[in-house]
């Protein structure tokens, strides 16, 4: 193995739930190996501003079940340049941490990926967000409790949906991936999914309607994805009025609910196990991936590939919403 120390560990970006099981697995993990942990605070801001705290077990105690982030999250424009990251490299060497652990979703990992070529420094990535939109993983951090707070926010909407026999359309996150909202509507019961992997190439509203949705129904959910690609929620509700005016149409946006809540049991334990697979990771060597999880076992996917691939929607859960929601 290298020559690695002390680890500085950070979250980037949106926040998830199941962010501070991950911190507290790396911790705990690189203690119990002989490693040194710096927490680093806001991100790759905190790693420019010098807000980096030592860790021992107890800094990360009682934070299993808490939503957020303890370490805090932000987006930092000045680490988007040389410069930034350079202040950046100064401030990890006075703290004499040699490898970075960074949790966050592309945009972080991409940052991790340039910052490590430049400096030759370890980076190992753990992927940290509700849209589950990383490839070389089969879910992210976060994913499945954001897709349990949709549930619980569409089972309620449904009793008023079907109490005035509406058409709602719920706007989900997910940016521009349509896990969240293909598989909240799968889960939900709802008609049907619009989502930005399939909005080049068919109009979803067009087809939605003329399947006919209505005929046995007193109510109807569809799921939209937020997205340029969709248009979002407000654009399908706002086309309906126009083109279906025989429809009472009604709009639900979920937003920033779906970030917070305590993290699900299955987050927690991908977390606690990803965020030991960080550390075996840094103790092998290994530098500049991603740590996943593919069929329950773990994998290292170089950060290359987990960027810069989409990652593709299975199609079979497209037909099974479309067949269960006749
Ligand atoms: P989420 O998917 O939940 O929004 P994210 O990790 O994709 O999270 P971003 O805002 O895209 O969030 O990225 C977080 C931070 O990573 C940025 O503010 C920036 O500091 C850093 N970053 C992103 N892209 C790069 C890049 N090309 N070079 C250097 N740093 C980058």
């Amino acid at each position: 193995m290298g020559q690695v120390k002390c680890i500085g560990i950070l979250t980037s970006g949106g926040d998830a739930p199941g962010m501070n099981a991950a911190i507290r697995a790396v911790t705990r993990s690189a203690i119990y190996n002989g490693l040194q942990v710096k927490g680093i605070y806001r991100g790759y801001k905190g790693l420019i501003t010098d807000e980096i705290v030592e860790f021992k077990s107890q800094n990360v105690s009682n934070i299993i079940q808490l939503g957020g982030t303890i370490l805090k999250t932000a987006r930092s424009k000045e680490f988007l340049t040389p410069e930034g990251r350079q202040t950046a490299y100064e401030t990890m060497k006075r703290h004499g941490i040699d490898a970075l652990v960074v949790i966050g979703g592309d945009g972080s990992l991409t940052g991790a990926r340039v910052f490590a070529q430049e400096f030759n420094i370890p980076c190992v990535g753990l992927p940290g967000t509700i849209d589950n939109d990383l490839y070389g993983t089969d879910t992210t951090i976060g994913y499945d409790t954001a897709l349990n707070t949709i549930l619980d926010a569409v089972d309620k909407i449904r009793d008023t949906a079907t109490s005035h026999e509406r058409l709602f359309f719920i706007e989900v996150m997910g940016r521009d991936a349509g896990f969240l909202a293909l598989n909240g509507a799968i889960a939900s019961g709802a008609e049907a999914a619009i989502i930005p992997e399939f909005s080049t190439e068919v109009d979803q509203l067009e087809e939605f309607i003329k399947s006919g949705f209505r005929k046995s129904k007193n109510s109807s959910i569809v799921i939209v994805a937020e997205s340029e690609l969709t248009g979002g929620a407000m654009h399908y509700a706002e086309r309906v009025k126009n083109e279906y005016p025989e429809y009472d149409v009604r709009v639900s946006i979920l937003g920033h609910l779906q970030r917070g809540g305590s993290p699900t049991a299955h987050d927690r334990i991908l977390a606690s196990r990803l965020g030991a697979a960080a550390i075996d990771a840094i103790m092998e060597d290994q530098r500049n991936v991603m740590i996943g999880i593919e069929n329950d076992q773990i994998v290292y996917v170089p950060f290359s590939k987990a960027i810069k691939n989409d990652k593709p929607i299975n199609k079979e859960l497209v037909n099974v919403l479309r067949q269960l929601s006749i």
